[in-house]
């Protein structure tokens, strides 16, 4: 019988839901939070992963180095009272919203002007990015770092990640909505998003007291006396060198909260540089580390001899670059 009741639920749920919203979304947000404890002194890591649900592949805006404008990411915090008999915990339960992000962005813009940026997702790819919770050192800094949890009652609480690109002009390049009874596929093969953008599923965060006190971080594990960790947090930045010249660099230690993809492509005009961006733990907290490696070599006396040679022979008689050459030039915080 109880059974019967779900089933009949669930239909009316899926049929409500097909008439308010007849148009599918090919785009998927959700909260994926370390650890659900929380409070207002701890840095927290929670990870925001998007995925794209199309056959087809699609670009997405992320925040990226944003420091102005608008916020595309944005957390909302939501208390539940529940007025339901506890058989059907969801029937009378009221959600009242208690703390949203700002969505004007507060954040220092003297030193750079920052922009959102562009991942493509090929079909069912997915992207994961973190954002930090209390992080203040960073806060005005870098967007990532521009979130807080709000002092609100010790309760748990239903957390949603909301995602609004429109708000952000580079936006209207990638995404598209359609006015009522326009049917026309896009011409420039957009991704359909709602025009109010998406939210994820609720994830309960239990509020915990300012004094409890666990490492929020380390949800992977390495060895305890773990040297590439060790070095990063003491941010001795060239003993950690060593690490980054390996060709195989396996990054999966608990002090490497985060490692940013790189750039699509480089120049191919030799040499050049290629940096990568990574979110480290240090002692004195999260802390952003750019890497940066030189890619090829020149070398100076053949290239002298290609010069005089060519008009001659109409060739390059001395290959003059190598681009094979990789060479880890500096790690910095920034
Ligand atoms: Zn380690």
């Amino acid at each position: 019988m109880k059974k019967t009741i779900l089933v009949f639920l669930f239909a009316t749920f899926i049929v409500e839901n097909s008439f308010a919203n007849l148009r599918p979304i090919y785009l998927s947000i959700e909260l994926k939070p370390v650890t659900t404890a929380a409070n207002t002194k701890n840095i927290i890591q929670w990870n925001v992963v998007f995925t794209n649900l199309d056959s087809i592949g699609h670009a997405i805006v992320i925040p990226s180095s944003q420091n102005r404008g608008k916020r595309i990411i944005q957390l909302q915090w939501y208390k539940v009272t529940s007025s339901g008999s506890g058989i059907f915990p969801s029937s009378g339960d009221y959600y009242e919203q208690v703390y949203v992000d700002p969505i004007e962005l507060e954040m220092d813009t003297s030193l750079y002007r920052g922009y959102p940026s562009i991942v493509n997702l090929e079909p069912k790819e997915s992207y994961t990015f973190p954002i930090f919770l209390n992080d203040r050192n960073n806060q005005l800094k870098h967007v990532k770092s521009s979130y807080l949890v709000p002092t609100l009652p010790i309760q748990d609480y239903e957390v949603l990640v909301h995602y609004n690109p429109y708000t952000e002009p580079l936006s209207q390049h990638f995404f598209y909505h359609r006015e009522k009874g326009q049917f026309a596929p896009d011409s420039l093969n957009r991704l359909e998003l709602p025009l109010g953008g998406i939210y994820s599923n609720y994830t309960t965060i239990h509020m915990q007291k300012d004094d409890f006190n666990t490492d929020l971080f380390f949800s992977k594990t390495c060895s305890k006396n773990c040297s590439v960790c060790r070095c990063i947090k003491q941010k001795k930045w060239k003993k950690l060198r060593k690490h980054f010249e390996k060709k195989s660099s396996d990054l999966s230690h608990s002090r490497v909260l985060h490692e940013f993809p790189g750039p699509d492509g480089v120049l191919d005009v030799l040499p050049t540089y290629y940096s990568k961006n990574y979110i480290v733990l240090t002692t004195n907290g999260v802390q952003h580390i750019s890497v940066t490696w030189q890619i090829g070599k020149i070398y100076k006396t053949a290239q002298f001899f290609t010069r005089i040679l060519y008009p001659i022979f109409r060739k390059v008689v001395f290959p003059y670059t190598n681009a094979r050459i990789s060479k880890l030039k500096w790690i910095r915080a920034w």
